[in-house]
């Protein structure tokens, strides 16, 4: 079968390796892919390439499934989701399968207002909450609060994960909700606006398989959001991650995973069934779990550490999701393995950084054991693979646990080097030593 896999960063990379990797794939297009998915040749036998597309807008996806004779169209961001791809595909291109959620269903990501509704109405545990459209009645509710009951000010709408401000006083979260919804610091997506309880305990990322009826959790993982060693400097897209992260008992991925079928059957309920993965952001609270955020598909960097532990052909998986038969699929993931990824990042990311650097070392890092280097910031340039984004590669590596895993990935790290075109002797990369080194100080103690 053909496959066309939209997006362009490591998620879609790795996405498009496991993919590439069942019996029943034939090719796996990116749309518009990167410099890892241009001809990986060194994997599957040219099974991944690039469309060459120049943007993902539904109209361009619609010539692209026709072009290609797609059988099965993956979306990678959730840019598209929200922007009605998997209707339009529907329409026009008859036949297809297209694994994601429908443009009503990526409302879960979309609107945060609308998921703390359906969240509350269900039953499901979340932080306690009110949804504004207007900062007077905001900022009247602020002052109506306890001043030392703290609380999270989020614009309800996409903000590329920066629209979360989390003040520490009641001024400043009246100043938070004047940012978003007067200011509108991040546009529209501050129109309306929800604050809610502030929570504390260990966040973990749990994502789940869903064919519109019910949903299999995959292991939990963690990521790092932070730029610099210790939790320490700017929010990134994401530094690193691990998985199977041990703060999830059995126990409590149970309780998540009952927390991610009630959402698919209480979405089918109200006519807008929810196909792909939903991706739960939980905070892990003395009182239990308790949802933070859904994302509507899969995220980065936590799917180049789970595809690498899924026991089962993803593209089985995938079809019986579009079909709505995910219980007739045994959905494994490998036993006593786990896997973390280590993300090399342009220097200064996630502020100005430079680009076009060539990488060097890639061949010696592919070559290390029980490792797999997801390109995303990349493209080939002379033949070379230079820098193009921020978040370059994700180096993942496995092993029989976390320790392993990381020794895997960094030592693949290691040898690369983003190298300045001034001075061939300096390396323009950044990345994280610290991954995981919770999750394994916790287990020694
Ligand atoms: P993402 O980049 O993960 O998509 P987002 O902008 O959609 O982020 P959330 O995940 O809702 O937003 O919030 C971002 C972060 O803010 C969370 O990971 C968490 O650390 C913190 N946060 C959000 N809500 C709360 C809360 N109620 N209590 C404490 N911290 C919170």
């Amino acid at each position: 079968d053909t496959i066309l896999l939209i997006g362009s960063g490591g998620r879609e990379h790795a996405l498009a390796v496991a993919l590439a990797n069942s019996p029943l794939v034939g090719r796996v297009i990116c749309a518009p892919g990167n410099g890892g998915t241009i001809k990986d040749v060194s994997l599957n036998g040219h099974k991944i390439t690039n469309a060459g597309c120049k943007d993902t807008k539904n109209e361009t996806v619609v010539e692209l499934v026709k072009e290609y004779k797609a059988d099965m169209v993956v979306v990678g961001p959730e840019q598209p989701l929200v922007d009605g791809l998997v209707d339009c595909l529907k329409v026009e291109c008859g036949g297809v399968r297209v694994f994601g959620p429908s443009k009503d269903a990526a409302e879960l990501e979309a609107s945060k207002a609308f998921t703390k509704d359906f969240l509350q109405q269900h039953d499901i545990p979340t932080a306690k909450y009110r949804n504004f459209t207007s900062s007077e009645e905001a900022i009247a509710y602020v002052k109506s609060l306890d001043p030392t009951d703290r609380q999270v000010v989020k614009a309800s709408g996409l903000a590329a994960g920066k629209g979360v401000l989390l003040p520490t006083t009641q001024e400043e979260t009246i100043a938070a909700v004047k940012e978003i919804m007067s200011d509108k610091a991040f546009g529209a997506a501050g129109d309306t606006c929800v604050i809610e309880s502030f929570m504390t305990g260990p966040e973990a990322s749990c994502l789940a398989f869903c064919d519109g009826k019910t949903a299999v959790l995959m292991p939990a993982a963690q990521d790092h959001k932070r730029a610099l060693d210790n939790d320490e400097g700017l929010n990134t897209g994401g530094m690193g991650a691990y998985a199977p992260a041990p703060c999830v008992t059995p126990e409590l991925h149970k309780e998540i995973e009952e927390v991610c079928r009630k959402t698919v059957a209480k979405m089918a309920e109200r006519g807008t069934p929810y196909v792909g993965v939903l991706y739960a952001g939980m905070m892990l609270t003395p009182n239990g779990p308790s949802v933070l955020e859904f994302n509507c598909r899969f995220g980065d960097p936590e799917t180049q550490v789970l595809l690498p532990l899924l026991e089962t052909d993803l593209y089985e998986v995938m079809i019986a999701c579009c079909d709505g038969k995910l219980d007739t699929v045994d959905v494994r993931f490998k036993e006593k393995v786990s896997a973390a990824t280590v993300v090399c990042a342009a220097k200064g990311y996630p502020e100005t950084y430079p680009k076009g650097m060539p990488i060097r070392g890639l061949d010696v890092a592919n070559l290390t054991d029980n490792v797999m280097v997801y390109h995303a910031g990349t493209t080939i340039q002379n033949q070379t693979t230079v820098c193009s984004g921020g978040r370059v590669l994700a180096v993942t590596g496995t092993g029989s646990n976390l320790t392993e895993a990381l020794a895997a990935s960094y030592k693949a790290v290691k040898s690369i080097k983003f190298e300045d075109t001034a001075d061939p002797t300096i390396s323009l990369m950044h990345y994280r030593t610290d991954i995981a080194k919770g999750a394994i100080r916790k287990k020694l103690r």
